[in-house]
């Protein structure tokens, strides 16, 4: 075995232990689960898929599916569009709480049963049968396999799910639902009961951490901005009323089920889903909790955490003399964010002849630029040239798309010395006085 494997078994096997908590059974379907089932598992970003216990056993998703219906929602609508009809506040009440705004029966956010409801309507199809067709296909999308329909548990949920009828006509009353309250219900009973594994679900979280593309399949299923702001609604309301105390304690993204399901994400590391049917009295299963908190403690991932430091971005920075003319020459490697495009503006004045001379940018070696950053970049390279200098970049296309808008005051070459030589070109300049 492999260690990730090995301690996920560990972990597993010592968690199998704990015996609080109390299975959901106000669905009776539900009441049928196995409260010793334990399931976990982990997608790396590469897509690598680590196991441990009962990691392939089917239940239904329930509210493990609001997160993915809303992203769905998302793309559909646009983000203003749907924030007049769903709200992003934890309501801080049960799942299927009244959380609904005084005057406009608004509901407080789409990880509780009424927001969800209303967010269900609001995926874009002209008739109920199409509209879950493609909820499922999106569900599937996120898994990378075809989902089906537990029916049993949607019989059940549909025999005894008054209260979410309630809260549907509720809505409807309130003019913060437009579709028919009874088919609405009746599409997200059908969302509820789609039929996942611990496996699927950390696959689908994972392909969440990793910026809407599945890291399996290779498939981009939603945006990028999409996936950042269902993850901030995870962080902020996706753990029912105990969303403080989790986002306090394990400071993830996350999304629980009462069927016993559980995601979370560590964005750009990996997903991880967990499914033990005891629940805890926020409705929060009991054993997933107390893995996840090992997990964010043993490995950092509180996303509140100081990062370590990481690999030096500027490996170079130094004033070559040639041929009577002054060249300043910076290096870099790696990903240019904020904290690296500081580090290497910062080089570049260190290096910059104080006379009007030469300066090459050595960005062969970065793997990819913000666009933020870039232009930040940009903007002193073309400060530099208005001083006089000679700027020559030697870049991947990544840095040269990232710029694209600003104008260009330095010339691109493909190599370092190709750049070196730019500088060399043409007759040496009369020695300074
Ligand atoms: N189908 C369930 C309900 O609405 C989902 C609840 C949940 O998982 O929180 O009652």
């Amino acid at each position: 075995m492999d260690p990730v494997t090995d301690s996920l078994h560990e972990m597993h096997q010592r968690l199998s232990a704990l015996r609080e908590g109390k299975v959901a059974d106000y669905i009776p379907q539900l009441a049928l689960a196995d409260p010793d089932d334990f399931g976990v598992a982990l997608v790396s970003m590469a897509g690598h898929v680590y196991r441990a216990g009962k990691a392939d056993t089917p239940f239904s998703i329930q509210s493990v599916s609001k997160p993915f219906v809303y992203a769905l929602a998302l793309s559909d609508l646009g983000p203003q569009e749907l924030l007049r009809h769903v709200g992003v506040e934890p309501s801080g009440n049960p799942f299927n709480a009244i959380s609904l705004e005084p005057d406009t029966g608004r509901p407080a956010n789409p990880m509780i049963n009424a927001g969800a409801i209303a967010t269900t309507a609001l995926v874009r199809e002209s008739d109920p049968a199409a509209r879950f067709a493609r909820i499922r296909a999106f569900l599937s999308a996120f898994a990378g396999r075809e989902l089906d329909v537990d029916e049993d548990v949607y019989a059940s949920e549909a025999a005894t799910g008054d209260r979410n009828r309630a809260l549907a006509y509720l809505m409807h009353s309130a003019g913060s639902l437009h579709a028919d309250p009874e088919e609405t219900v009746d599409t997200y009973f059908r969302q509820c009961s789609v039929r996942v594994t611990a496996t699927d679900l950390a696959v689908m979280a994972a392909t969440l951490a990793n910026g809407g593309r599945n890291p399996v399949t290779g498939n981009q299923v939603v945006s990028e901005p999409i996936v950042v702001r269902t993850l901030a609604v995870m962080a902020s309301c996706g753990m029912y009323d105990g969303a403080g105390q989790w986002l306090l304690d394990i400071g993830l993204p996350a999304k629980s089920g009462v069927s016993g399901g559980l995601i979370a994400a560590s964005p750009a590391r990996f997903g991880v889903a967990i499914y033990s049917p005891p629940l805890d009295p926020s409705g929060n299963p009991v054993r997933a909790v107390a893995a996840l908190g090992e997990v964010s403690e043993r490995f950092g991932l509180h996303i509140m955490h100081m990062p370590g430091l990481r690999a030096a971005t500027v490996t170079g920075a130094e004033r070559l003399e040639r041929d009577g003319r002054s060249i300043g020459v910076v290096t870099a490697q790696g990903s240019l964010e904020f904290t690296e495009t500081e580090a290497l503006m910062h080089a570049l004045r260190q290096v910059t002849p104080s006379a009007p001379g030469w300066v090459v940018l050595d960005l062969t070696a970065v793997s990819a630029v913000l666009r933020g950053p870039a232009v930040g970049l940009a903007a002193v390279l073309a400060d530099l040239a208005e001083r006089g200098h000679h700027v020559a970049v030697a870049a991947q296309q990544t840095f040269v798309e990232a710029a694209e808008g600003r104008p260009r005051t330095w010339e691109v070459f493909s190599t370092r010395a190709d750049a070196l030589a730019w500088c060399l070109e043409g007759p040496a300049p009369a020695p300074q006085e």
